[in-house]
């Protein structure tokens, strides 16, 4: 378990970047769906997005506890670090499952903030959630791949250098297990964009820099397959915990703004000529909502500490996921109850605040399909898709 003494320290030179990026700041960008660039380069420049990376690669050799505390520092702050929150895992496809010439490639340049892997293309317009159905071909013609097909919601295309595309590369039909015949590319968004892909922004109701992917005959070289071929779908799977160990965090720290807001708030708001906050109407859904961004923050730091010791903890970091993304949600529904009429003013930051955390209901993965998990793996119960 990382000493606590430690982690204060980490939150505090994360806070430090994070108050030169005020409310204003977010909410302007939230307007014109503008892409965090400044608030990205600082914390890039100051290492924190090379937390996992190794030191031999030039990183700071953190684990996913330490990861997860930046990200959380970040929301609690107010902002959002879905803007750069990728790369931190990634990178861990490279780290885990690249050649010793790709991690020299690209791990010591994405340390120093020199190239950016913050794209990770795995969902699809007509599969879904059924990941192993996606449609995407990667058909290979000698030292290259070629690839055909459509993604769609992929995150930050337009402001990454390297993106983690999933395709398929043997033929459902011909493989013995679905899992089978998927194969992770990096691709060099550079030199691709013009030459067989086309991006298309995606305006959502958040300012998330999501994209829709359009392959038609990109090659890619074949050096840029992680791993062996076919086995991309036990890779993507490997980085799943962390990530969901992380959203979780990002979760807790949204769970903590809103808590804090809202308490504010209940103090000052005086109405029949009292503050708000003395009537037990409006205190217990706050308390409430705080009881349960604890709650999940134990489980955020048993998976984390999990992972860090290299054991099992996908029951954990599902359950983190689910615990935190449920709690942030009540948060925000009791935040903005709080503030009446004001928790739908834009200057009051609860309603973007609102929007960006209800995403996590969804995304990376959605509710049902953790609760699934649940079922199934841990529980025991029959499998339902
Ligand atoms: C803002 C945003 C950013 C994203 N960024 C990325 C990204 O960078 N890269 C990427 O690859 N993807 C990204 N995604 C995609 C995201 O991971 C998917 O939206 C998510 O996994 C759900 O897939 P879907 O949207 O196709 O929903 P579907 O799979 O169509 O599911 C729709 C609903 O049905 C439910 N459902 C489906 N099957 C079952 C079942 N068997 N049992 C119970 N319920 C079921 C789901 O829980 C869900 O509520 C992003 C999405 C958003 C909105």
């Amino acid at each position: 378990m990382a000493d606590q003494m430690w982690l204060e320290e980490l939150r505090s030179g994360v806070r430090r970047i994070c108050n030169s990026f005020p409310d204003s700041y977010w909410r302007e960008l939230d307007a014109k769906r503008e892409y965090p660039q400044a608030f990205v380069e600082a914390l890039t420049k100051a290492g924190y997005l090379a937390a996992l990376i190794p030191e031999e690669y030039g990183g700071s050799g953190l684990g996913v506890t330490e990861a997860s505390v930046i990200l959380e520092e970040i929301h609690r702050c107010g902002g959002n670090a879905a803007a750069c929150h990728a790369q931190m895992y990634t990178m861990g496809v490279i780290l885990r499952h690249g050649s010793e010439e790709q991690k020299r490639r690209y791990l010591p340049e994405i340390a120093k903030g020199n190239i950016r892997l913050q794209a990770f293309g795995v969902t699809e317009p007509t599969t879904g959630s059924d990941t192993t159905q996606l449609k995407t071909t990667a058909v290979r013609r000698g030292d290259r791949y070629v690839v055909n097909g459509q993604k769609v919601f992929i995150s930050r295309a337009q402001y990454s250098d390297l993106m983690v595309l999933l395709v398929r590369t043997t033929p459902l039909a011909e493989v013995r297990k679905r899992t089978e015949g998927l194969s992770v590319l990096i691709v060099d968004l550079r030199e691709a964009v013009g030459k067989g892909l086309t991006i298309r922004p995606i305006r959502t109701m958040i300012n998330h820099a999501t994209t829709e992917l359009f392959f038609e005959n990109l090659e890619v070289p074949v050096e840029n397959r992680i791993g062996e071929e076919g086995q991309g779908f036990r890779y993507i799977l490997d980085g799943m915990n962390a990530e969901r160990i992380l959203i979780a965090a990002e979760c807790i720290g949204d769970g903590r703004w809103f808590v804090e807001r809202a308490t504010r708030y209940a103090k000052e708001r005086v109405v029949f000529g009292r503050p708000i906050g003395q009537n037990q109407g409006v205190q217990f859904p706050i308390a409430r909502a705080h009881v349960h961004v604890e709650a999940a923050d134990l489980m955020r730091f048993r998976a984390a500490a999990l992972y860090d010791a290299g054991k099992p903890c996908a029951a954990e970091a599902n359950m983190a996921k689910l615990l935190a993304a449920d709690a942030s949600w009540e948060a925000a529904n009791a935040a903005l109850q709080t503030h009446g009429g004001f928790g739908f003013a834009e200057e009051f930051d609860i309603e973007r605040k609102f929007r960006e955390t209800r995403l996590y209901q969804v995304a990376p993965i959605s509710t049902n399909l953790i609760l699934s998990y649940v079922a199934e793996h841990v529980l025991g119960m029959p499998r339902s898709y």
